[in-house]
């Protein structure tokens, strides 16, 4: 069975822990977009991590973790990343890597560094890890596949220098740096070669196989619906599809084998980098929940920046769940709320004097202002609680307030960092 697990929202909900929890009992966990631009923080029996490119899954000797074709492949990270792991203590994960996969390369950093300084104010808020030009890259078809490193080596050198000729243009000209030495692109590639050779895989043969033998797999998404650069909040958005439809393209399989959709939805907002997000907080009120959110404060796991907090929004989160097709939300971090004597839900957007209820185009969302309602807040610690019947009165209203305003069912209440933090829930 495929079952997928993405975000409803803007990124950080928390899917690192709902799949590194639902992978104890999975065969597959399959990265299939983004790249190393968002970070997922997992706290285990291993200690504290933040993963970026490794799926969430690779904390078990029973996993296969792979890098689906979608991902924006960052070949030195990945090693890095799996060594760090090792030295942690973590066993060596099973990695594989699809031989479709393209490869970022380092001058997509610089091209988005470089970009970001030259909007200056009006720039995107990009990690910098070259994740929009990469996919400009791709599209515009002069990007490296994986498979390209194997094969002829004339050719490549070739398209090489056509790559080089295009950047240098614009990195002449338009940035002032040093132009790219087609040589040295061409080398940078043949280490590349040497270090992802140990895990490069046909990966939809793979998972073909995988799910006639009727394996467990699970796609794990990066960002959240509000992000994915068709249905979000463009241009404020990520360079690759952040919906679970996307999982099938992203992974190579069929669509109709995904028959689970579990949406992440944080039980308040929270974003980083720019764009309009109608239910946030400002000034003292935001510093709190900042402070408190998360495991330690609402700070990037990539970056370290501060991200933006709010209320939670019913609107953005019920067309963020609408759009990918959820069948059940993972409903999570709603142990932060204990402290607040009372909680807002935006359940509208007031826009030209009328109340709208369903999530608008960028265009109207900047002009949007939140509705409000206002529910009793629980004022207790939450954590430690493992079943449903035992959470607070105005906490269990909470849930259902959201249940209600999403329309679709909550099946686990996440309340606290760690694995096995979550309580399962019957949908009501
Ligand atoms: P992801 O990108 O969706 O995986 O989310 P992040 O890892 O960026 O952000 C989620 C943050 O919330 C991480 O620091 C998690 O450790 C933390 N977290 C996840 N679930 C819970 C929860 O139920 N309660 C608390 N307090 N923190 C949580």
């Amino acid at each position: 069975m495929v079952r997928a697990i993405v975000g409803a929202n803007w990124g950080d909900e928390g899917k690192g822990k709902i799949t590194d929890m639902l992978a104890e009992k999975s065969d597959i966990i399959i990265r299939f977009q983004g790249g190393s631009n968002a970070g997922h923080t997992i706290i285990n029996d291993y200690g504290k991590f933040a993963l970026h490119l490794l799926p969430s899954g690779v904390f078990y000797d029973h996993t296969t973790s792979i890098i689906g074709n979608g991902v924006a492949l960052n070949i030195p990270y990945l090693v890095k990343e799996i060594q760090d792991l090792v030295s942690k203590g973590v066993p060596e994960p099973k990695i594989l890597v699809s031989d479709r996969a393209q490869i970022l390369m380092p001058y997509h950093i610089l091209f988005d560094t470089c970009e970001e300084a030259r909007l200056a104010g009006k720039s995107f808020g990009s990690t910098k890890s070259g994740i929009a030009p990469f996919y400009s890259d791709k599209y515009a078809k002069i990007g490296f596949q994986v498979s390209e490193l194997f094969g002829d080596a004339d050719e490549l050198m070739d398209k090489v220098k056509n790559v080089c000729t295009l950047k240098n243009v614009m990195l002449e000209n338009l940035y002032h740096q040093p132009p790219l030495v087609p040589e040295e692109v061409f080398a940078t590639l043949q280490e590349y070669k040497e270090m992802v050779a140990p895990y490069v895989c046909d990966v939809s043969a793979y998972l073909h196989q995988a799910i006639q033998e009727g394996k467990n797999i699970l796609l794990e998404g990066q960002l959240g619906s509000l992000k994915d650069p068709d249905h979000g909040i463009y241009p404020m958005v990520t360079s690759s599809s952040t919906l679970a439809a996307y999982g099938a393209i992203g992974a190579g399989i069929p669509p109709y084998e995904i028959k689970n959709i579990t949406t992440v939805v944080k039980a308040y907002s929270s974003a980083v980098g720019a764009g309009a997000f109608v239910s946030e907080l400002f000034g003292d009120e935001a510093v709190e929940l900042r402070n408190r959110g998360g495991d330690g404060g609402e700070y990037g796991a990539t970056t370290g920046r501060p991200r933006r907090v709010g209320w939670f929004d019913a609107v953005a989160t019920r067309y963020g769940c609408r759009i990918q097709g959820t069948t059940e939300v993972a409903l999570t971090v709603l142990d932060v709320l204990g402290y607040l004597d009372e909680i807002s839900i935006c359940v509208g957007y007031e826009v030209d004097g009328k109340v709208l209820t369903d999530f608008p185009v960028t265009s109207v969302l900047e002009r949007c202002k939140p509705v409000y309602k206002k529910l009793p807040g629980w004022k207790c610690d939450i954590r430690g609680i493992q079943k449903y019947e035992d959470l607070p009165e105005n906490c269990k209203n909470y849930i259902c307030e959201i249940e209600k305003e999403i329309g679709v069912p909550i099946t686990m209440v996440s309340n606290g960092p760690k694995r096995h933090e979550i309580i399962e829930r019957k949908p009501q």
